[in-house]
């Protein structure tokens, strides 16, 4: 029990979805196949083929997924100010998004956008499936596009804003 507790104290958000022993290994999320063996969650198309032929397999959907059906973001983005307002911009930010939203997810493929949405005021706000990826987002915007960046971790420990404005 000591050796799980002092495992959490090195997460930054203790993430509720991550508890391994609710899955069986192996497991197939059947919502965007991942598989789930030797402990990690990944992307291995062969693998998934294999398991699937022989049939010992469970499936259940993976904690990224489960997140997005519930709408439980551990990072939300939040872009303010005039210069995202400006269509060309925006669709610079949108674009610089997704691709390092592309390589966050072949390092850890629990790691997604869940939403991008329209704010008030012109506002843009991005929801992730992690923390790490939120405040990687707020850090590429920065490095391309200048502006103010904060990293707020909420009073709860749940959920990190990223608060960008320019
Ligand atoms: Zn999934």
């Amino acid at each position: 029990m000591k050796d799980r507790l002092d495992k959490r104290l090195d997460y930054k958000i203790n993430d509720p979805y991550l508890d391994k022993t609710q899955y069986k290994d192996p497991t197939i999320c059947p919502t965007c196949g991942l598989v789930y063996h030797g402990k990690t969650w990944k992307r291995d198309d062969e693998l998934k083929k294999q398991l699937e032929k022989e049939g010992k397999v469970d499936y259940k959907e993976c904690p990224a997924c489960r997140k997005i059906r519930d709408n439980y973001p551990m990072g939300v983005v939040y872009l303010s100010g005039n210069y995202v307002k400006d269509e060309f911009h925006r669709s610079e930010i949108i674009n610089l998004v997704k691709h390092e939203a592309e390589k966050e997810e072949n390092s850890n493929p629990l790691s997604r956008i869940m939403a991008i949405e329209n704010g008030k005021d012109g506002d843009l706000v991005i929801k992730t499936t992690t923390e790490g990826l939120a405040a990687r987002l707020g850090k590429a915007i920065q490095r391309a596009h200048k502006g103010n960046l904060e990293l707020k971790f909420s009073d709860d420990q749940k959920l990190l804003r990223v608060v960008w404005e320019r």
